[in-house]
């Protein structure tokens, strides 16, 4: 897959009324957000179990390890084994180390040939570089790991910049990453949005740093009424719109 978003030329930008003059960089979540990883992740188990019927336990395991991995506790192929190894536990199978290895090989291979963005990511990241937004990706993951799967999907040139946990130190919800991105991006924070699928470690992080933070609830599951401190989109072709409308206060 290639993509060939372009940065548009400073008279298109000078000309183009849609992007609000007070928002100049937009940082994106990676997983969920541009990329469908549930759906990826699904491959990977059924390619382990021959069965889809474990979402919620591997979700529960990851939840229970992946933060290990993002506070520096331990590396990210450790957090993979780790998780593997206590996810058979759970389903009553001890795995020795060299099962979980071939296992989690093995899962993470059929997870990487179903890696593939949503229907709307690319529309998205167009319209936001036709308005002359600068744009930063910003993922609690591996370096390696999370470039690879920008590369492989084709938008690894989308972004100005890409900030990522394993590299940069601070994961989510921290303020440090939202602010090492605007630093990257060279945009004052105030002045940078942050959209991801995540309300605790996106939005509501990204809003506690300073920045616009937007929840990306595609499911829809999300709160209806009462006090939001964050801007709520169901899909990312709304993100355009809702970022012209942060000029006004509105968001
Ligand atoms: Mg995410």
């Amino acid at each position: 897959m290639t993509l060939a978003i372009v940065a548009p030329t400073p008279a298109a930008v000078r000309h183009d009324r849609r992007v609000a003059p007070s928002i100049s960089g937009v940082c994106l979540d990676v997983d969920d957000t541009l990329v469908d990883y549930a759906n990826s992740t699904r491959a990977g188990l059924r390619a382990l179990l021959g069965a889809d019927d474990a979402w919620a336990d591997w979700c529960a395991v990851t939840e229970r390890f992946y933060p290990r991995f993002t506070s520096g506790e331990i590396d990210f192929d450790t957090m993979r084994r780790q998780r593997t190894k206590e996810f058979f536990a759970i389903r009553g199978e001890v795995l020795d180390d060299g099962e979980v290895v071939a296992r989690e090989e093995r899962r993470m291979a059929a997870v990487q040939r179903a890696w593939q963005l949503f229907d709307d990511a690319l529309p998205c990241l167009q319209a936001l570089r036709d308005g002359g937004l600068r744009l930063a990706a910003v993922t609690n993951a591996a370096g390696q790991h999370q470039r690879g799967k920008l590369r492989v999907l084709g938008i690894d040139a989308a972004f100005d910049a890409v900030v990522i946990s394993g590299e940069v130190g601070v994961a989510k919800p921290a303020a440090g990453i939202f602010h090492a991105a605007c630093a990257a991006l060279g945009v004052r924070v105030g002045q940078a949005v942050h959209v991801g699928d995540r309300l605790d470690l996106d939005a509501e992080g990204a809003h506690a740093a300073g920045l616009h933070g937007v929840w990306l609830d595609r499911s829809r599951c999300g709160p209806t009424s009462g006090q939001r401190r964050v801007a709520v989109i169901s899909g990312l072709s709304e993100l355009p719109g809702l970022i012209t409308r942060l000029d006004g206060g509105a968001c």
